[in-house]
């Protein structure tokens, strides 16, 4: 059985939001970066924390996770946010640029459905900070069904922290590595 899959946003988790009067925390560093088919001229200012690179790198190392990224920054995870931290090319899912103006517009997660037909009956663990009731839900089912899924949900004014990849490894490491009997 392959190892499940760590399903990684950026915004909210490796990006945290700004406070009410602007400021980031002071873990963070500022990069300006462009992403694809922005001009030059017109950067993106990210606020990056750079123990996250390695923090990150040792659930990888471990092996019992496969990392994607599953963001709407796209390949520009892989491209622009992943080297900043000093991590290698992480696979993307692709997901679509739906026309919305809410991140639940049916409720819950709006990369949810695509994540759920790229999963198909992969175990997942799932870090992002923009979950639902219903995500929770659906990750209750899909356990019940077989499927393990965890769900990780940071404060998106804190983002991610050590405690949650001690969390991922802590769950990767317990799930059976043989067929269920
Ligand atoms: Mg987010």
């Amino acid at each position: 059985m392959r190892p499940p899959y760590l399903l990684l946003d950026i915004d909210g988790v490796l990006i945290p939001f700004p406070d009410t009067d602007g400021s980031t925390p002071a873990t963070h560093a500022r990069h300006d970066v462009v992403p694809a088919g922005r001009s030059a001229d017109n950067p993106v200012t990210v606020w990056l924390n750079p123990d996250h690179g390695p923090m990150l790198m040792d659930v990888i190392r471990t092996g019992l996770v496969t990392p994607v990224w599953c963001t709407s920054w796209r390949q520009d995870a892989t491209t622009l946010i992943g080297p900043l931290l000093g991590l290698p090319m992480l696979p993307h899912v692709d997901l679509p640029r739906p026309q919305i103006t809410t991140s639940h517009p049916n409720g819950y997660l709006w990369k949810r459905d695509h994540v759920d037909a790229w999963l198909g009956d992969a175990r997942a663990v799932w870090i992002d900070d923009d979950f639902t009731g219903l995500d929770h839900a659906w990750a209750a089912e899909r356990t019940a069904r077989g499927a393990a899924t965890l769900l990780v949900q940071p404060d998106p004014h804190l983002g991610l922290q050590p405690e949650y990849l001690t969390e991922v490894a802590m769950w990767a490491s317990q799930l059976p590595t043989g067929r269920a009997a």
